[in-house]
């Protein structure tokens, strides 16, 4: 079976020419896949697509006149691939559900500790000799109140890890979790865990939850409070966000996905001008920590990521179906 990967880095190389234990044909590409790209996927039986491989309706057409037969995505959102389109055409669609929840939570309580504790600035000024520490003062986790914003796989890691910092956490979801209110996790409306020191975003983006971070939203959080985003873009209105950064409604956001996010990540541009004035001026506050989609980014994920992936195309070309139906999307 031959795979073509898009969007394909040199870890991605790495990691699946590594794990590549059933000897499947692999093909790296690194283009995004668009309708002009889908060329590339001439031959193969199987494409392999990451975030922001925008999977349209017209691209499902041209994978499917070149006869693949599965969309592996090797990631758990699945906002960017055309399910309906993809289902019509017969081509099944599978992703990695849960790779490494851990590694998302972590950079997300990274973020947090950074911000708080203003360690971007500290590095930088140290590294200049400049030893004062006017302007880093932080404040302490413990005893603030976090609200957690879906409560799946990362979201629950995170809950956890900020329950062990002595944060009271709330958790809003569309079905409360039994089992993290033994934990003393406290299930509540939106409304209230807006209201939290700290807001963490851990829910998918679709219709509902797009832009479920925008002016009214933002008028109803703690003025100062803290804002992390490692889920989707989408999540959040960032001109809203930055007036609200303006203002000081918002004292901190730290984002690892950006709405703008496919023109600029994965990329070097540190020699090109950016276009996109928004980003810009994100970066141009200095309660803004901004990293380029890297919440997954570690070495047992990227294991993960290659191994399930490859059980799936695996399972799916064999006998149509996956033994973990989570990972199944079409
Ligand atoms: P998950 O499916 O396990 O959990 C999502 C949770 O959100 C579920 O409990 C669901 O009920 C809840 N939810 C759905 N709609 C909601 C709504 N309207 N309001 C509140 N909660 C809602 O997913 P996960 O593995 O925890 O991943 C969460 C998100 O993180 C993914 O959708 C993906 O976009 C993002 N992610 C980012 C990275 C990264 O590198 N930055 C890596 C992996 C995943």
């Amino acid at each position: 079976m031959k795979i073509v990967f898009f969007s394909a880095q040199p870890y991605d190389r790495e990691f699946f020419t590594r794990l590549n234990t059933l000897r499947f044909e692999l093909n790296f590409q690194e283009a995004r896949l668009n309708e002009e790209t889908a060329e590339l996927a001439e031959g193969a039986d199987a494409v392999c697509v990451f975030v922001n491989d925008k999977v349209t309706g017209a691209v499902i057409e041209r994978l499917a006149e070149k006869k693949i037969r599965i969309i592996a995505l090797r990631c758990a959102g699945f906002n960017n691939v055309d399910l309906e389109a993809a289902r019509a055409r017969g081509i099944r669609v599978c992703r990695v559900p849960a790779y490494s929840p851990e590694a998302v939570a972590e950079h997300t309580v990274a973020m947090l500790l950074a911000l708080n504790r203003k360690i971007h600035k500290a590095y930088n000024r140290v590294r200049e000799q400049n030893f004062s520490l006017n302007g880093l003062l932080g404040s302490n986790l413990h005893g603030k109140t976090v609200g957690v914003i879906g409560t799946g796989n990362i979201g629950k890691v995170f809950a956890k890890i900020m329950l062990g910092f002595g944060c009271r956490v709330l958790a809003f979801d569309l079905i409360a979790n039994r089992d993290m209110e033994v934990l003393g996790v406290e299930f509540h409306p939106l409304m209230e865990v807006l209201r939290a020191d700290i807001v963490s975003l851990h829910c998918p983006l679709n219709e509902q939850t797009r832009h479920l971070i925008n002016t009214e939203t933002l008028g109803m959080m703690k003025k100062g409070a803290v804002l992390i985003n490692t889920s989707r873009g989408g999540l959040i209105d960032t001109n809203a966000v930055i007036e609200a950064l303006k203002t000081k409604q918002l004292g901190g956001l730290g984002i690892d996905v950006y709405e703008q996010e496919e023109k600029l990540f994965f990329r070097d541009l540190s020699e090109h001008i950016i276009k996109d004035d928004t980003i810009q001026r994100l970066m141009s506050f200095p309660n803004v920590l901004i990293t380029a989609h890297q919440a997954f980014f570690t070495e047992e994920a990227l294991s993960q990521i290659a191994i399930t992936t490859f059980r799936s195309i695996d399972q799916l070309g064999q006998n149509g179906n996956l033994t973990d139906q989570a990972a199944l999307l079409v």
